[in-house]
């Protein structure tokens, strides 16, 4: 059965827990996805950045740190609101919105890149180096390193740098080193080989802030608990309002780090259902799409194991997406894995159902959504006449819209 029609025939009770959750090993694998396929080289910095992590978790002085700065520099915790109008448009569940547009920065990325500079700063390595898509991480990143005088040098694709130019300038105003990668698509993934092979080389000095719950242990777990921060608070602020957990939670996966940090605190929470959405580009059944769970297997990129996009002869195929953040042909081993045990359903969504969904979001509640967001918007058509009056829905409002604005005017001509 096509995924199209799965969809259409998609039942609420289909989304029902149906197997529980089981934490990464010591060695970084979610069931039989993630673990650490790099070159030998980078071990022992993988297994420093271990250590080191492990140590901040238990380190009052670095978690009092940290949250201080996602208090007083990226201004959480951030707003659960109210999306009256979207709510009355389908006369349904009732619809809130996680505001993580509301971050410094515009989007959840500098959780992220806050808490590896931390630790990047504890390790005494003094430059950094990232890699980026829409260029939010690329900016997320850049800022950390402003606000504490570290060397920064973001790779990014040529065709990205060409479509997110304002994201380009923001870096470069923030003092970070923007590299144009002209390998393969020049879009992300080939912006993160120029990284890792950055990294291999100058790996005694150099930190590399992942931007996404991918790449090897131990990074997928690192970035996610960087970002857990968006689930609890969801869950503590829905505590206040309305007393009780969510019935759905929606978030749109790139490498899925919005969506885990969203997830994670509300997995063992049985009766919350929730929905990952990835992009379909110009539909699954075509060649010019980043549904990676939709329609990928197995397979290893950029350190780890996990659902691909790939040919028979496991060459990586080019994904497309109208966002450049969701245009990536890997996502996180902890979303292979909860894919694979159902957990977490996952649903692809248009190029065309994305921006509609901008039209109508920016419209009806005043918020312009970034294009990945938009996404998980989408899926409102889709969801909101299966649910109640009485049900809560919980959309992970990752990222705001200033920085699309010329493909959205582009596209609306
Ligand atoms: C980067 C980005 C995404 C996709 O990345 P994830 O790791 O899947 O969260 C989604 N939304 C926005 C606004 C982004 O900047």
């Amino acid at each position: 059965m096509s995924r199209e029609k799965r969809i259409s025939r998609l039942r609420t009770q289909d989304l029902r827990l149906t197997m529980k959750y089981t934490a990464p090993t010591k060695e970084g694998y979610f069931g039989k996805f993630g673990g650490k396929f790099v070159p030998e080289i980078l071990i022992p910095a993988l297994e420093g950045l271990e250590e080191a992590y492990e140590e901040s978790l238990n380190n009052p002085v670095f978690l009092k740190e940290y949250h201080d700065l996602l208090k007083e520099y990226v201004g959480r915790p951030t707003k659960l609101t109210f999306a009256n109008r979207l709510t009355d448009h389908y006369g349904r569940g009732k619809i809130y919105l996680k505001r993580e547009d509301l971050c410094h920065t515009g989007a959840h990325k500098i959780n992220n890149a806050i808490g590896q500079l931390l630790l990047a700063r504890n390790m005494g390595k003094t430059r950094i180096i990232a890699e980026t898509g829409a260029g939010q991480h690329g900016v997320a990143t850049a800022t950390a390193c402003a606000k504490f005088g570290f060397e920064c040098v973001i790779y990014m694709g040529a065709e990205d740098m060409e479509r997110q130019k304002l994201n380009v300038d923001r870096m470069r105003l923030l003092g970070a080193e923007v590299r144009s990668v002209t390998s393969g698509s020049q879009t992300l993934k080939d912006a993160t080989n120029e990284a890792i092979r950055d990294w291999v080389t100058n790996v005694e000095n150099t930190f590399y802030i992942i931007g996404s719950v991918v790449g090897p242990h131990p990074y997928p777990v690192m970035t996610r608990n960087f970002h857990r921060v968006i689930g609890e608070e969801t869950k503590e602020q829905l505590k206040q309002t309305e007393g009780r957990l969510p019935d759905y939670l929606i978030a749109c996966v790139g490498g899925g780090s919005n969506a885990i940090g969203f997830f994670y605190p509300f997995i063992e929470d049985e009766d919350v259902k929730m929905i990952g959405i990835e992009a379909a580009g110009l539909g699954a059944d075509t060649d010019q799409t980043a549904a990676t769970l939709t329609i990928g297997t197995p397979g290893v990129l950029h350190g780890s194991l996990s659902y691909l996009l790939h040919d028979s002869e496991g060459q990586v195929q080019l994904a497309h997406s109208i966002s450049a953040g969701l245009d990536y042909p890997g996502i996180g081993p902890e979303h292979s894995h909860l894919f694979d045990t159902k957990r977490v359903h996952y649903f692809g969504v248009t190029d065309q159902q994305a921006m509609d969904a901008v039209q109508r979001v920016s419209a009806t509640e005043g918020i312009i959504p970034a294009i990945e967001t938009a996404h998980a918007f989408a899926y409102l058509e889709k969801l909101m006449p299966l649910t109640q009056r009485d049900e809560i829905v919980v959309v992970n409002c990752s990222g705001r819209g200033d920085k699309d604005m010329k493909t959205i005017s582009e596209w609306f001509g």
